[in-house]
């Protein structure tokens, strides 16, 4: 195969165009934005709380070796998941105890500008930034080009719907949608007479807003990460944890309207209505800290789904990759390694031959896709205020991942199973192996 076309620069962009370029002579990823280092406009969610879950690190690790190491060295921040984090789930404060795994702390920009320049220091990838994928060209039932439009002239600028722009053509064998949300792959599909994905939305309607504090050295002593999941009773959630440059992102926000305010004293009001009675140091530590610049806001309406893996005709040479195919509720920090598993998937799938790739690719990403939409789908419709209702086999797991994150409190098998499950690195079914159960009904 030839040349192969990623839509998109974001985490799915990236980690498809390094799988790519194992089996494409040569890979262009096109991306709207100029590429600058920082945060950009394309990806706004950037400027807020990115954990990346250790299965996602290890995908990373394992398409660029070495960079986790290199992701630390240049400050990313290693913790141990349950002795350096204080975790809050579902109510429960999680127990310390001793896992294997590594978390690691950082920003998304951090992490995609490092990505970023281990794929370009790849000799058959190319990245044309400041432009617009537009849609691609078929003849008969196969994509053979992309139609690219620029969009700007100036870094952080862009020419509203790229009209009267300087237009390209690049031949493709294969054009890969990684733009995110807004992928349009399934407008494509519709324009070119092919039938759309079915799309599932679960309205959670999340607001965030984000700062970032400077605090002192060893503030919350050995800890490095503090996590307070929402309940249905109690529908707000936060993340803090240091990231490179010794500075500490703070994301707060709520489900179903219940955002968080942009002024710092309405902010920390918020933060103050969220953080445990059982962490007196925190909230005396963020307001003594220096003023922060500013607090970001942003708004998640809904979960998306689109179900390409039920198509059952698509053309030849166009598929789908990450949050273009499922975006789940950011409060659960799933999305960029549910972007990870859907690359490897594509990596085995590519691996198997070309026959039959795009039907092969969506059914595989699909099954990547599933264990992150349906953990996120069966916690969002526990809350009262979110449209819709779980099957009673779901409502009865769900009472029982309750009881596990019940006895995760005082229980460090409960505690590393649940944070294995939580982290994707084991399947859900783990959580009913007989020493978990068993633990369960015990302390649960
Ligand atoms: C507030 C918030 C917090 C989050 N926190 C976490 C977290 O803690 N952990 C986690 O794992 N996930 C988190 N996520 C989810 C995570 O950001 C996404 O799942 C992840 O970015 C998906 O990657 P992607 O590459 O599919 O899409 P994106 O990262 O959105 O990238 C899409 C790319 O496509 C480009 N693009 C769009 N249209 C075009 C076009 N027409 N032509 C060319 N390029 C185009 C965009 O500029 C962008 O670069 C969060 C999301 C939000 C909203």
């Amino acid at each position: 195969m030839d040349h192969a076309v990623v839509c998109g620069a974001g985490l799915a962009g990236l980690l498809s165009a390094r799988v790519l370029a194992d089996r494409f002579a040569r890979v262009t990823v096109v991306e709207r934005d100029r590429l600058t280092r920082g945060p950009r406009r394309g990806v706004p969610q950037g400027r807020h709380a990115h954990a990346l879950l250790p299965r996602g690190q290890q995908i990373i690790d394992e398409l660029f070796p070495g960079a986790v190491a290199e992701l630390v060295v240049a400050g990313a921040v290693p913790y141990r998941p349950l002795e350096q984090a204080r975790m809050v789930l579902g109510g429960n404060r999680m127990c310390r105890a001793a896992m294997d795994n590594h978390g690691l702390a950082l920003t998304r920009p951090f992490l995609e500008d490092h990505l970023r320049a281990r794929l370009l220091a790849l000799p058959n990838v190319d990245l044309l930034d400041g432009w617009d994928a537009v849609a691609p060209t078929l003849t008969g039932d196969a994509v053979t080009a992309l139609r690219i439009a620029r969009t700007d002239t100036a870094p952080g600028t862009r020419a509203a719907g790229g009209g009267g722009a300087e237009e390209r053509v690049l031949p493709a064998d294969l054009v890969v949608d990684a733009m995110g949300r807004a992928g349009r792959s399934s407008l494509w599909l519709g324009e070119a007479g092919f039938e759309r994905p079915h799309t599932d939305r679960v309205a959670v309607d999340v607001g965030y807003a984000t700062c970032t504090f400077t605090l002192p050295d060893g503030v919350f002593g050995e800890d490095l990460l503090i996590l307070v999941g929402s309940t249905p009773e109690r529908p707000r959630g936060l993340a803090l944890f240091k990231v490179e440059g010794g500075r500490w992102i703070l994301s707060t926000g709520g489900m179903c309207g219940d955002h968080p305010p942009t002024d710092l004293c309405g902010f920390l009001d918020y933060v103050a209505s969220v953080i445990p009675g059982s962490m007196p140091d925190v909230m005396p530590a963020l307001r003594a800290a220096p003023l922060p610049a500013e607090i970001v806001p942003a708004r998640f309406p809904d979960a998306v789904r689109r179900r390409f893996e039920r198509l059952r005709r698509v053309p030849r040479g166009l598929i789908a990759t990450g949050d273009a195919v499922c975006s789940v509720d950011p409060l659960y920090g799933q999305g960029m390694s549910a972007a990870a598993l859907q690359a490897l998937a594509l990596r085995d799938t590519l691996a198997d031959g070309g026959h039959d790739l795009e039907r092969r690719f969506y059914r595989a990403a699909g099954r990547a896709a599933e264990t992150v939409w349906r953990f996120a789908l069966t916690a969002d419709l526990a809350f009262p205020g979110v449209p819709g209702r779980l099957p009673l086999t779901s409502r009865m797991i769900s009472r029982y991942v309750d009881r596990v994150q019940r006895a995760a409190t005082k229980d460090p098998s409960c505690a590393i199973a649940f944070a294995r499950v939580l982290g994707l690195l084991d399947p859900p079914e783990t959580l009913m192996r007989p020493a978990i159960l068993r633990q369960t009904l015990r302390h649960g």
